[in-house]
């Protein structure tokens, strides 16, 4: 059995870790490694040579770092196949799928490679007689990530690329559920010429995170996955002293108006709901349809939703893979009893979908529930999975209210020939990221990605120009030359 372990210092260890857990291949269901989970004292190890390493790499020259971060991120192109097929592997999605959250990973350290444009401070000539004023940002010492299954090199690409050019030091805990790219980008890492110590990667579970989230040497957390440790990971880490940026669940709406093309909007809508088996923070749960457009739209939804070709994600003519876990399989079985339970119609059922030569995977098929109203659990819960509930609207105007009363505000999109429906309702809803007849609207690298209410606590959202300023903190220098005499008045300009 492949033991995983930790990467500290530049090298795999296992440290003093002795306890593990099972990680899996959802398409088949069997276990295809263990994973060490870390003590506190190994977190100790990581944060230690993290510090150590940001002596001299927080005083490495902005080229130094910029080199590291291009030959990095050729080093991500020219193993595309190896890391897709890992992520493939213990997440389950389709490979294709994996090549697209690499890429987009990728184009956050792509916005690294010009982070002397981004860091760029302001000079003021002559503030007063002989006196001028600059600022600049300095690293901030040792930061840590911790960070969820469904995009297992994505979201940590969201986090340190802009932490180490910036001139951080990193150490990442990845979700224990598919922890083996982890490994490989840490090896990429020294191959593109980064010194030891600068990325570490610690595997563990709750005792890994809470030692990150008391550690006296950690400066700042960036935690990306479900709301309520976030919201855990919010207050226990700004309670300790540190910065902290933490991105919560999802549940997104997309509105069709009856002058949408109605079939174009589905085809997004079955993409984005189903898409890596409904495992993305900025998947599509809820339809919310308008009008008349309700009964056509799930007609077309319903047959699109039945094409969908569920299979392994290595096998290039799977649509949709399995679910990450058999938990996470009996959660979305069981939502969609309930579902039915409370007064949904299942226009198409996903459950008991298995797939020839892969009985035991952790397959479910697409379903969609018609009717869903915000009472039902369906409607308040995130399934997380391939489950597409459909509300019935009668004007915009309630769908946005609908929007605005649900308790996350991720992502949403509307469909509509109307730019002033589009216009308005991207004013009106209470969400951080909008799509004009674009499902799933994921912000390019410099732009930054968040949520509002219960979607991002706190008040930090990440990568683009928001991460620069969170992995980094101001200093503003007046300087004066000549020296003239001092006085004992408050300095005014003169
Ligand atoms: P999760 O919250 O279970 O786990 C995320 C991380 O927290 C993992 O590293 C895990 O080991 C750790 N963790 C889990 N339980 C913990 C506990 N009790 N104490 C301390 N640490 C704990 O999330 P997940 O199931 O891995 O990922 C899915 C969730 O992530 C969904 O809710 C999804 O919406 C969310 N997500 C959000 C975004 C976003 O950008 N807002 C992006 C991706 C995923």
């Amino acid at each position: 059995m492949k033991t995983i372990e930790h990467w500290i210092n530049g090298t795999g260890t296992p440290a003093a870790s002795t306890r593990t857990t099972p990680v899996y291949h959802p398409a088949t269901g069997q276990q295809r490694a263990q994973v060490l989970l870390a003590e506190p004292s190994d977190v100790d190890s990581a944060v230690a040579a993290a510090a150590k390493a940001f002596e001299s790499w927080g005083d490495s020259s902005l080229s130094q770092r910029t080199k590291v971060m291009f030959a990095f991120r050729e080093l991500l192109v020219k193993h595309e196949d190896e890391l897709a097929r890992v992520i493939s592997s213990e997440h389950g999605k389709v490979i294709e799928d994996a090549r697209g959250e690499i890429v987009r990973g990728r184009e956050v350290v792509e916005y690294a490679c010009e982070i002397a444009d981004a860091l760029k401070g302001s000079f003021s000539d002559q503030v007063s007689s002989g006196v001028d004023i600059h600022n600049f940002r300095a690293p901030l010492g040792v930061c840590a990530g911790i960070t969820p299954f469904n995009f297992p090199i994505m979201v940590p690409l969201w986090m340190h690329p802009i932490a180490i050019a910036t001139g951080n030091t990193f150490v990442l805990k990845p979700s224990e559920r598919d922890p083996s790219v982890s490994r490989l980008v840490a090896e990429l890492y020294v191959e593109a010429g980064l010194p030891d110590g600068v990325f570490n990667v610690v595997n563990g579970d709750k005792v890994a995170v809470d030692a990150i989230l008391d550690h006296p040497d950690i400066a700042a957390v960036s935690f990306v996955g479900s709301t309520p440790i976030a919201k855990y990971v919010h207050e226990r880490a700004t309670a300790a002293g540190k910065r902290v940026q933490a991105l919560g669940g999802a549940k997104n709406h997309a509105v069709v108006l009856p002058d949408a093309d109605l079939d174009y909007a589905a085809n997004h809508l079955v993409a984005a709901a189903f898409g890596s088996a409904g495992q993305r923070c900025m998947a599509v749960s809820i339809g919310l349809a308008i009008g008349q457009a309700g009964d056509e739209l799930v007609e077309i939804l319903a047959r699109k939703a039945n094409a969908v070709k569920v299979g392994p994600g290595d096998d290039p003519s799977s649509d949709m893979g399995p679910v990450v876990t058999k938990a996470a399989q009996e959660r979305v079985v069981n939502a969609v009893a309930r579902g039915a339970e409370q007064g949904a119609k299942v226009v198409v059922d996903g459950r008991g979908r298995t797939v020839a030569g892969h009985e035991e995977g952790f397959f479910v098929g697409p379903s969609v529930l018609d009717h869903v109203t915000p009472e039902m659990d369906a409607y308040r819960e995130e399934i997380f999975g391939p489950v597409l509930g459909i509300v019935r609207a009668g004007t915009v105007d309630e769908a946005i209210e609908i929007i605005n009363a649900n308790p996350y505000g991720n992502g949403t999109a509307i469909f509509t020939k109307s730019g002033e429906a589009a216009r308005r309702f991207a004013r009106a809803v209470k969400v951080g990221m909008i799509g004009v007849n674009v499902p799933i609207p994921v912000p390019m690298s410099y732009y930054s990605f968040g949520g509002w209410k219960d979607s991002l606590i706190g008040d930090s959202p990440i990568h683009g120009p928001e991460g620069v300023r969170f992995y980094t903190r101001a200093k503003v220098v007046t300087t004066r030359w000549p020296r003239t005499q001092a006085s004992f008045t408050f300095p005014t300009s003169s």
